[in-house]
């Protein structure tokens, strides 16, 4: 069968992969859930759109601890993304020490297969790397 499905639903396997949001069509507020109602405007009306691939990174830890199965330490971020959005992610490539990441403001997107069901269907996540490293 093959194929390939998204770990979470904001993430669109185009060429190129990107990320979407629900946003609200009174005030441009963005929300990766779905939502009954805006929660900086009330309103109820929605459309999705469209987010960039590259952004700054705000904020990062380094976790240590996780589920049995989760590799540590490993980093998450917080990116806000060029044009609006902000997104919770792991950055990868790079190693997890404070002085490695002081160095990454620019990154983009980066995606990859976690696992494969039994009927050959890939699992795919995302997160970020420093912009114009790798590949
Ligand atoms: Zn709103």
């Amino acid at each position: 069968m093959g194929g390939q499905i998204p770990i979470v639903d904001y993430l669109v396997l185009d060429e190129p992969a990107h990320l979407r949001a629900h946003c609200c069509e009174k005030c441009r507020a963005l929300y990766f859930d779905r939502r009954n109602a805006c929660a900086s405007c009330g309103s109820a009306t929605f459309g999705w759109r469209d987010l960039a691939n590259s952004g700054e990174l705000r904020a990062y830890t380094i976790v240590h601890r996780a589920s049995p199965k989760v590799p540590t330490p490993y980093v998450s971020v917080v990116v806000d993304l060029d044009g609006g959005g902000t997104v919770k992610a792991n950055l990868v490539d790079v190693e997890p020490n404070p002085v490695a990441i002081e160095e990454v403001r620019r990154v983009e997107l980066t995606t990859w297969v976690v696992d494969t069901d039994d009927d050959g269907v890939e699992a795919v996540a995302f997160g970020y790397r420093q912009k114009g490293v790798g590949q």
